[in-house]
């Protein structure tokens, strides 16, 4: 199949808003895709892999930058310009292969498969020099593009494609094209998905076997099924009431730390987040710690990993002292200096289920699941100073139904030992890989909603690019007048009233620096948030965890804005 031919393919999907459209030419597309069904449900989505693939590009903007100069022609600093008037560098290579100097050798159209093929090339290179091979490989694709090939041999390479196409819609097509399309058929698609998180297996599977084979696709190791998803319970007794069965109903310890799926096959361990991304290398520690404790050779487990502070770690559960999120998320994104990190803010692995042991288990009753939890799993003790974290099975009560004051007082044990609430769990339930369903439910304090001014912000990527979608707040300090940052701003707002936004931000501006700006303080927002966490990097010394657009406050001034001193006691409330 010819690139140009998937170039209109992604016009006439980015032309159109309707998603019913989008899903037509999707469908007809992977109906007819034949050997490159495999490559183009990936590639209409801008995805080289699937989405649980450690692999990346590793191709930076700069690099992109470097290897339209060279295929272009065109110099670095008009072409930088351009990125910053229209924040995407996809348009910068069409334009800039429109207009450079250079001769672009349409000796050999670029097909799917080299495109494909080439840009999977990339995460290969290594050490001295990969960088610039990465920029000659960008370049040599290039060079054989016309203007609106490159835009989306570039979107691809830095995995924003921009046409508007997003899971749901990748899960519609396909059970138009190989099923009989409707309700039953799109959900058989999006369980075989739930389950595999790979569009290239469901596709394949349903093409090839159609609703019996998606019905047979389950957990296999190595490949993270989604996470279970959990409701919120207002208050612990009517949430113990809800997901009783048999009268009972199972409560533990809600933990603060990252959700893990922990795949276990012999010696080959590897470790995914709710996102589903590997970060088996960020965790040696916990990796050594599984071998200690698991038995069996074959199994997946899901908990959560929590970060305690390395004086306490060593302590009974209770007292030991949980870190926030926070400093717990510098051990996900490190690269270097892994093992002395470790020590720094070592963790123990909290498991709760038992999602394979030598085959799935996913549709056995949790209580089933737990018990086998006790025959795998034996507790590993934390021990930082030579590099083994903590392991072992959350801590829980199987609770009467109708006698619900046991789960309360579980509820206020977990918060005084620093936890974030509890979990209500039904023990007659299946587990249900990315699904909602009332069998799983949260409790945990919540936090009042603040009014915080905006400071400064920053255009968004992507389809947002002309908004001002990124927003820094701040409280106010009434000794100095100065207002504090607590944190930034992203979701939560409808295109309307982000554009709304935007249209009074840009009245405000004071300065700018690429994509930044710098505001005059004046708008005032009201904002939720999960909780508030310490943190060096916001000039309150406040972090806003998870914090979402509630409302615009028109008639309130910076002075009228929740203080420094509010934030305080609300940090220590929580
Ligand atoms: P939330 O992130 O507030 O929607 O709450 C759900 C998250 O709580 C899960 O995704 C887990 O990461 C986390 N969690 C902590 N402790 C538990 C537990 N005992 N069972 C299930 N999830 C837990």
């Amino acid at each position: 199949m010819e690139y140009a031919d998937l170039v209109a393919l992604y016009e006439r999907l980015a032309a159109t808003e309707s998603t019913n459209e989008k899903r037509t030419l999707l469908a007809t597309q992977f109906a007819d895709a034949g050997e490159q069904l495999h490559r183009l449900v990936l590639l209409t989505r801008g995805r080289l892999y699937p989405a649980y693939d450690r692999e990346e590009l590793g191709v930076s903007s700069q690099s992109v930058l470097a290897a339209i100069a060279k295929a272009s022609g065109v110099a670095e600093t008009p072409l930088r310009d351009r990125w910053s008037e229209t924040g995407d560098l996809g348009d910068v290579a069409a334009w800039a292969v429109e207009n450079g100097g250079q001769q672009t050798l349409f000796s050999a159209p670029l097909t799917v498969e080299r495109v494909h093929d080439t840009l999977r090339e990339l995460p290969g290179f290594d050490g001295a020099g990969s960088q610039d091979r990465r920029v000659d490989t960008v370049a040599g694709l290039l060079s054989n593009a016309d203007p609106e090939e490159a835009r989306y041999v570039v979107r691809t390479a830095l995995g924003h494609l921009r046409v508007g196409v997003g899971e749901g819609t990748i899960r519609d097509a396909i059970a138009d094209a190989f099923l009989e399309g409707g309700d039953e058929a799109v959900d058989a698609v999006e369980r075989a998905y739930q389950v595999t998180t790979d569009f290239q297996v469901v596709a394949r599977t349903a093409r090839d076997d159609g609703r019996p084979g998606l019905e047979q696709l389950s957990v296999e190791l190595g490949r993270p099924v989604q996470v279970m998803l959990a409701e919120t319970a207002e208050d612990v007794p009517d949430g113990v009431a809800e997901v009783a069965a048999d009268g009972v109903a199972l409560c533990e310890y809600k933990y603060d730390g990252f959700r893990v799926q922990i795949h276990v096959d012999g010696d080959d361990i590897s470790i995914f987040t709710r996102r589903l991304e590997d970060v088996t290398e960020q965790f040696p520690d916990v990796v050594r710690a599984v071998q200690e404790a698991v038995t069996p050779a074959r199994v997946v487990l899901d908990g959560e990993l929590v970060g305690y502070t390395p004086e306490t770690v060593g302590a009974e559960p209770q007292g030991r002292e949980p870190l926030a999120f926070q400093q717990l998320s510098r051990r996900i994104k490190r690269e270097s200096d892994i093992e002395a990190t470790a020590r720094e803010l070592p963790v123990v692995g909290h498991v709760f289920d038992c999602l394979y042991e030598d085959g799935s288990l996913l549709s056995a009753p949790l209580r089933e699941r737990r018990d086998r939890l006790d025959d795998v799993v034996t507790a590993v003790s934390p021990e930082p100073d030579t590099g083994i974290a903590g392991f072992e099975i959350a801590h829980f009560r199987r609770m009467p139904g109708d006698e619900p004051t046991g789960a309360s007082e579980l509820y206020r044990e977990a918060l005084d030992a620093g936890h974030e609430g509890v979990m209500l769990k039904n023990p007659e339930a299946a587990y249900q890989p990315g699904r909602r369903v009332g069998r799983l439910l949260k409790h945990k304090p919540t936090m009042e909603p603040l009014d915080l001014v905006v400071t400064r912000a920053q255009y968004s990527e992507g389809r947002r690019s002309q908004l001002l979608g990124r927003l820094f707040l701040g409280c106010y300090d009434p000794e100095t007048g100065d207002l504090l940052e607590v944190g930034r701003l992203s979701t939560g707002y409808t295109d309307e009233e982000l554009q709304q936004l935007t249209d009074s931000l840009e009245t405000l501006v004071i300065g700018q620096d690429g994509r930044r700006v710098e505001l005059e303080p004046s708008v005032v927002l009201e904002v939720e948030y999960e909780e508030l966490q310490e943190s060096p990097e916001y000039g309150s010394g406040y972090a806003l965890r998870f914090p979402r657009y509630l409302r615009t406050r028109d008639t309130l001034a910076p002075e009228d804005a929740d203080t420094i001193d509010r934030v305080e006691t609300l940090y220590e409330s929580q």
